[in-house]
């Protein structure tokens, strides 16, 4: 037996809502800081342990928020992206990061090959594995079945504030993707757009291009500037401004 498997204390995934008579599946792939405390913050000061570079801020209130209100599936990812990023191939240079915006990842730096097939194994695939079946699933029971990734992103960007609240990510559910922004534009004070602030390809993402597109059903990726939903009152309006677009 691999000896690293023993680092790894929790199940992959919580599935926080379970509901197949809804097509929409809502997943949160960074929803998690969490590392096992053996693994010492991968050499991370405290504070750095909690930021964006763990996690997604604020993307799993408004997930739980979205499945809430819309009784939809909710697939939530149990460990920080750091340890092993869920929307990455594996085959992804940055799957396992060493280095992440401005720090270094001491504990993700020459890692042995039995820990990287550790996370792999103990993180990544059952994660892929529950998400596959579900949407599976889904497809046998409705003919509109829908894919949504949660996630959030920092308000300053290399020093500079970002004026985007909202992304909608897409490649080939343009239909889709087009419909929650004209659904979101109808609050005309939002400043919103398509494929902003990242975009998502092969080889960088998984949710959208392998369980989406080559599932042939609309995905998305949802991006939520982070202070926009740091709490409850302020998830409460995505909550709104979202569900009725979804
Ligand atoms: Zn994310």
């Amino acid at each position: 037996m691999n000896p690293f498997n023993l680092l790894f204390d929790k199940p992959a995934y919580t599935l926080y809502r379970y509901n197949p008579d809804n097509p929409l599946i809502l997943v949160c792939e960074h929803a998690s800081c969490y590392i096992p405390a053996q693994l010492q913050q991968l050499g991370l000061e405290d504070k750095a342990a909690k930021e964006h570079i763990a996690w997604d801020i604020g993307a799993l209130d408004l997930a739980k928020g979205l499945s809430d209100k819309l009784n939809a599936t909710l697939l939530v990812a149990n460990y920080s992206r750091l340890l092993i990023d869920l929307n990455r191939p594996l085959e992804a240079p940055d799957s396992i990061p060493d280095v992440s915006e401005i720090y270094t990842i001491i504990g993700n730096q020459n890692l042995a090959k039995e820990h990287i097939e550790a996370r792999q194994v103990n993180i990544f695939k059952p994660f892929h594995q529950k998400l596959a079946e579900l949407i599976a699933e889904s497809k046998q029971r409705h003919d509109n079945t829908r894919l949504v990734g949660v996630h959030s992103y920092t308000a300053t960007y290399k020093g500079q504030a970002r004026a985007l609240q909202a992304g909608v990510l897409y490649m080939q559910a343009r239909h889709y993707g087009e419909q929650i922004l004209a659904g979101l534009a109808k609050d005309p004070a939002l400043i919103i757009a398509a494929n902003e602030p990242y975009q998502c390809a092969y080889g960088e993402d998984t949710t959208v291009p392998l369980h989406g597109d080559d599932n042939h059903i609309p995905a998305v990726l949802l991006e939520i500037r982070n202070n926009e939903i740091n709490e409850l009152a302020k998830i409460d309006r995505w909550v709104k401004l979202l569900s009725p677009v979804l």
